[in-house]
């Protein structure tokens, strides 16, 4: 059962999301929250991601190593990913998914991709230019 604040909570989260239009970070997320709800905790807003997860209300990416961001699903069934400047924390996102052809020759094998993740993490052109000056 919920009770009601964790209703606002997911809804605030949701809201959050959907303005940045790209994924955030817990961190990222979190210092968003406070702005609202000074006293969360981050433990609430992992057992929040977690459940719109499980509704599939967002998408998880892996971008950097130790880092998972969300995005917001977006109604369009466009599927996304995301690449990361490691310098800035810009995030870029691919033109397409390299994986639907691999997937393809998978299914000739009779197996039946469910979820991938792409993980590529550079640094970006504005970057670059700052490390050459
Ligand atoms: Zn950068
Ligand atoms: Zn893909």
């Amino acid at each position: 059962m919920e009770n009601t604040r964790n209703t606002k909570q997911k809804q605030h989260i949701l809201s959050i999301l959907s303005t940045a239009k790209r994924p955030m970070s817990i961190n990222e997320i979190y210092s968003c929250c406070i702005e609202t709800y000074p006293r969360i905790a981050k433990s609430t807003i992992y057992r929040t991601i977690d459940s719109l997860i499980k509704q599939n209300l967002i998408d998880k990416y892996y971008l950097s190593d130790n880092e998972l961001f969300y995005q917001i699903k977006d109604n369009s069934t466009e599927h996304k990913h995301y690449v990361i400047c490691n310098s800035c924390k810009k995030i870029f996102h691919l033109p397409n998914c390299p994986i639907h052809s691999i997937q393809d020759s998978l299914s000739e094998y009779g197996f039946d991709v469910t979820d991938h993740y792409i993980q590529i993490s550079g640094i970006c052109k504005e970057c670059r230019k700052k490390a050459d000056t």
